[in-house]
């Protein structure tokens, strides 16, 4: 029989009403009392890692959730992780850096109506993603409302429906059907998976709103080693406002600029338009092609862990990891 390390973090799955909304107060082993028959499908073993709202999840918490794989890699067949929601697809895309080429799955899920209520998705998400975590699924994956995601292209889309979660710009990895697995992509991996233990928080994100001028990219860059900037359709700048001037003189500063697109499906092109063109041919920053904006910061924060030299944070970030960027590199 599989043995499956099931590691809690917090998020409805785990809450429980209070008088001021409602908290994640359940244990894993609690969890694990609302499924029965479980232990006819693996043996499972629970680590109580945190207990928060995943709004309140930061970078160290995924370092904190990567270094217990690594800590159990060997001792264990497969990994659930349970998560809140609202920041979920932040922490798979951290795991899918942190964590690079695992043969063995890292399944995050969690719920949108919390274990002991009536009317809860969160047995049927929970048991899911121990029969995912049983099955030969390498990498890191999102299983929510009978569907695999993988790690680097997980959503959240809606905030209150059981269909919490959408695959950006790839096809889902799979299916659950009457709690049977339809695998239709297995993710490739390495004999044993890679696993790096920095990260840099300095990344921020702006989102560029008509008007806006440099100032807020100012304020962003001068508190950051990486920028974001989720500007609008395939990509581009105002033409005014001085964005050329402040893109140069951080990106002198040594500053890492990426532009990506508010756009929810297909990705950023910055070549096509004027208003674009210039970013990347005479300005070189980094666009995010069809790169989802949490995989952008996580792979910011990972690359900057590692290196701050130019050329190799614009290799490593081209690079694909556990498919985050399929578009052709420059
Ligand atoms: N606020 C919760 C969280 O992310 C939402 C959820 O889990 O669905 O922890």
């Amino acid at each position: 029989m599989k043995r499956i390390l099931l590691m809690g973090t917090g998020g409805t799955i785990a809450s429980e009403s209070t008088e001021a909304g409602l908290a994640p107060e359940l244990t894993t082993q609690q969890l694990l009392s609302y499924l029965p028959g479980v232990e006819e499908m693996a043996q499972v073993e629970c680590l109580q890692l945190m207990n928060l709202d995943s709004t309140n999840l930061q970078p160290c918490h995924h370092l904190e959730m990567a270094r217990c794989i690594r800590r159990h890699y060997d001792d264990y067949d497969g990994f659930v992780i349970t998560h809140g929601t609202d920041t979920m697809a932040y922490t798979a895309a951290a795991l899918s850096y942190l964590i690079q080429g695992s043969p063995k799955p890292i399944v995050l899920t969690g719920a949108q109506k919390p274990i002991g209520f009536d009317s809860t998705d969160s047995k049927i998400n929970l048991l899911d993603a121990f029969r995912c975590a049983c099955e030969d699924m390498p990498g890191v994956s999102i299983v929510f409302n009978s569907r695999v995601i993988l790690g680097t292209r997980a959503r959240k889309t809606r905030t209150k429906s059981f269909q919490a979660f959408s695959s950006i710009n790839y096809p889902d990895l799979g299916v659950l059907r009457d709690g049977v697995l339809l695998r239709y992509i297995r993710q490739s991996c390495l004999p044993r998976p890679v696993f790096y233990d920095r990260m840099d928080q300095r990344v921020a994100l702006m989102k560029l709103i008509p008007g806006a001028g440099r100032e807020q990219a100012d304020f962003l860059l001068a508190r950051n080693d990486a920028l974001i900037i989720e500007s609008f359709g395939v990509g581009g700048l105002p033409e005014s406002g001085g964005f050329d001037a402040c893109i140069r003189q951080w990106m002198d500063a040594g500053r890492t600029i990426v532009l990506t697109t508010q756009v929810p499906a297909e990705g950023s092109d910055l070549g096509v338009y004027h208003v674009g063109h210039r970013l990347k041919n005479e300005l070189r920053v980094l666009e995010a092609y069809d790169m989802t904006t949490e995989a952008v910061v996580a792979k910011l924060m990972w690359i900057l862990g590692q290196t701050r030299d130019r050329r190799e944070v614009e290799r490593l970030f081209y690079t694909p990891v556990a498919l985050d960027i399929l578009f052709p590199a420059p």
